[in-house]
């Protein structure tokens, strides 16, 4: 399956996923109409599905315009969403199937930044959405911490290092600052804060990272690190130092960072 990415609206990410046998594509998160619309026609692929990860209005504000250029598609997304993502007509929960062509697909059910949030793995290709970022994590807007938690914790323990994970937003070089901050002495994030900046420099995207990357270097994956565990215990004082009480004060620490 070859995979674009598009940069779209201010920072965010979408997909084009396209499987090279039958030319057949889907697109993951629609966040604004023309790029993808054009990214599409350069291809001469046929859009048969839209793949949603969550509802908000930055991942979708593509979508009524698509709808009417692609009629026929499928819009995935989870099934509690029905009435938040216009278009829905193919309600998804945790395990279910997508197919693309020849390739096929698992939705996991990740919510934390949203309710609804859900993740789509092709193979080694994990698209997340604004659960899992370059170096951190979504806001948690209607999930506990310990929903997060949870679905990055199954991504992390469930999916091979190799893994590669495209992300819904370019926010990779504030995220290694932040994570600088809560670990210091960790060798892996100031590596990786030098590739960024030349990825950036030149323009380029920062994702996909692999999953390895993140365990290396993503605050939100480490809650047993000893170092972060000594920024919690600095900060907090007389906070549990659990790794969900961990990752609660990370998030509240990186909501004001
Ligand atoms: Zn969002």
């Amino acid at each position: 399956m070859k995979i674009i990415s598009l940069p779209c609206s201010f920072d965010n990410y979408s997909y084009l996923l396209i499987c090279e046998e039958t030319g057949i594509a889907a697109v993951v998160d629609p966040a604004e109409y023309y790029p993808i619309s054009c990214a599409v026609a350069d291809a001469g692929v046929s859009l048969r599905a839209i793949l949603c990860t969550h509802h908000h209005a930055d991942h979708i504000g593509g979508l009524d315009d698509l709808l009417e250029e692609f009629s026929g598609v499928d819009v995935y997304g989870h099934a509690g969403d029905k009435r938040r993502i216009h278009g829905l007509n193919s309600p998804v929960a945790e395990g279910a199937t997508v197919q693309i062509g020849r390739n096929m697909g698992r939705v996991l059910y990740t919510p934390g930044h949203t309710a609804g949030s859900i993740c789509y793995l092709f193979g080694e290709e994990l698209f997340t959405g604004d659960t899992l970022f370059g170096a951190g994590c979504g806001r948690l807007f209607e999930g506990t911490p310990k929903q997060m938690h949870d679905a990055l914790d199954t991504i992390a323990h469930s999916l091979p290092p190799a893994t590669r994970i495209h992300f819904g937003h370019e926010y990779t070089a504030h995220n290694l600052k932040f994570a600088h901050f809560v670990e210091p002495g960790n060798a892996a994030v100031a590596a990786r804060q030098e590739l960024v900046d030349r990825q950036r420099t030149a323009g380029q995207p920062t994702t996909p990272s692999t999953l390895a990357d993140e365990a290396a270097t993503n605050p939100f994956l480490r809650c047993r690190e000893q170092g972060i565990v000594d920024t919690v215990a600095q900060r907090f004082f007389g906070e549990d130092l659990d790794p969900l009480s961990v990752f609660t004060a990370l998030r509240r620490l990186r909501d004001v960072f």
